[in-house]
């Protein structure tokens, strides 16, 4: 059989413990076999970061602004823990995730991979919801302070200009907590432009929701910008068919439930924290879903939403069976692949993508399962529970 051709090279990212494990059982049994497969590679594993004072993240996230299309393998984060784990660690390096984002300057997308013998606990949700969340700001970078007598807090902004203006917080009469968190214009502007750029790619309609009516001044200043952005590519929108429309965050929340699904739904930092985790929860499972960050510029990289999966990676390390679900890897390995063919012209590369998403669906739909899965499903087939060796290769025997 003769291999599929590709002309640009994908960005490889590898990465750490159970999910490093299964991206090389992915490569040699569902990809290598089949694509003449081009990709500048980037190990991103612990030691490998380590031994190169994180540059390689640095090179793999310039990789993918030149290349336009990488796809990354779970990562450790080092935390304290990781410190005593690893002793040879010279530092708690910042998450590569944050990295990939500061100089990629995207949105993180996240839908659920869904198949007909699992359902949603929403019993009317027929199609996928996508979450937008914006990954700059707010919380996330908030500064912080209690304090623990009575007083009086202001927000003093001073300009480059010398300006300064000042607000007053409600008079504190005793102990209290405050916070002063920011967004920026620039960032808010790119959240948008990618939120619509997907609607676009994807066709489905945008939502986008805040707390405007509370937060006038920030939430408001959100809303304008989309608007702003919506206004320019109304006539875009228009002939595709796409609908872009604006929300209260409660209302949206209610409405969501209420949908059909088939919608992306976009929201601030903090909310597409929390929404992205109760909707992967209520399609069925962390290891079903999929996580795309885009940038403005039109760069994409691929990824699983869930970790590295270290608790499976130590029963492995003793010798143990695993049935660890390496489904959300296989769709970052389509969805890049589909991704390149569509940017350079190979439709045969796009449509092995396609192959590769629906014969791991239907490995599933037949009833051949991950652990993870098996109790989730609706009686509707004779489950057959497998390691994820041999889930590997029933795909394989449909593709
Ligand atoms: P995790 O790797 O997502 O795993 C948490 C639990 O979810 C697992 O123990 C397992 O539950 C279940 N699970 C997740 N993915 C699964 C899969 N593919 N198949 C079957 N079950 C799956 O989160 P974590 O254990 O909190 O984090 C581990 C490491 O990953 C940390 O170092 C963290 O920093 C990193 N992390 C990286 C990324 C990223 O690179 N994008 C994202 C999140 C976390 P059971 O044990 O009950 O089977
Ligand atoms: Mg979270």
């Amino acid at each position: 059989m003769s291999k599929i051709k590709m002309t640009t090279p994908i960005v490889e990212i590898d990465g750490d413990e159970m999910t490093r494990v299964l991206w090389q059982m992915i490569k040699d049994e569902l990809i290598s076999p089949y694509i003449d497969l081009k990709t500048e590679y980037f190990d991103l594993g612990l030691q490998s970061r380590n031994d190169t004072d994180d540059r390689v993240t640095t090179d793999a996230a310039n990789a993918t602004k030149r290349l336009g299309v990488a796809v990354k393998c779970a990562t450790i984060t080092p935390n304290k823990q990781k410190l005593e784990e690893f002793p040879w660690l010279k530092k708690m390096y910042k998450s590569p995730n944050a990295t990939l984002r500061s100089i990629l300057d995207g949105t993180v997308f996240r839908a659920p991979i869904t198949v007909p013998c699992i359902k949603p606990s929403v019993k009317t949700w027929e199609k996928p919801i996508t979450i937008a969340r914006h990954a700059y700001g707010d919380i996330y970078a908030a500064v912080e302070l209690h304090t623990d007598e009575p007083g009086m807090a202001e927000l003093i902004f001073t300009g480059s200009s010398g300006k300064t203006e000042r607000v007053a917080l409600p008079q504190l009469d005793g102990p209290a907590v405050l916070a002063g968190y920011h967004n920026k214009d620039a960032s808010i502007r790119s959240f948008a432009k990618a939120c619509f750029a997907y609607a676009l790619d994807t066709k489905q309609d945008l939502w986008f929701s805040t707390k405007d009516t509370i937060a006038k001044i920030y939430d408001g200043r959100f809303k304008e910008i989309f608007e702003e952005e919506y206004a320019f590519l109304k006539a875009e929108l228009d002939a595709a068919g796409v609908a872009y429309f604006y929300t209260l965050i409660d209302d949206a929340a209610a409405r969501i439930v209420r949908s059909r699904g088939g919608v992306i739904w976009a929201m601030k930092n903090y909310d597409g924290d929390v929404m992205s985790d109760l909707l992967s929860a209520a399609f069925g499972s962390l290891a079903m879903m999929t996580s795309v960050l885009v940038s403005p510029d039109g760069c994409f990289e691929y990824e699983a939403a869930h970790g590295t999966v270290s608790r499976h990676y130590h029963r492995y390390l003793k010798g143990e069976e695993t049935s660890t679900n390496p489904t959300a890897t296989i769709f970052a390995w389509s969805g890049a692949l589909k991704k390149r063919g569509e940017i350079d012209g190979l439709p045969e590369l796009s449509a092995f993508g396609a192959r590769l998403e629906a014969a791991t669906v239907a490995a599933i739909t037949g009833g051949t399962m991950t652990r993870d899965l098996a109790p989730l499903t609706d009686g509707s087939v004779e489950v057959k529970t497998v390691n994820s060796a041999q889930f590997i290769a029933a795909i394989r025997e449909r593709l």
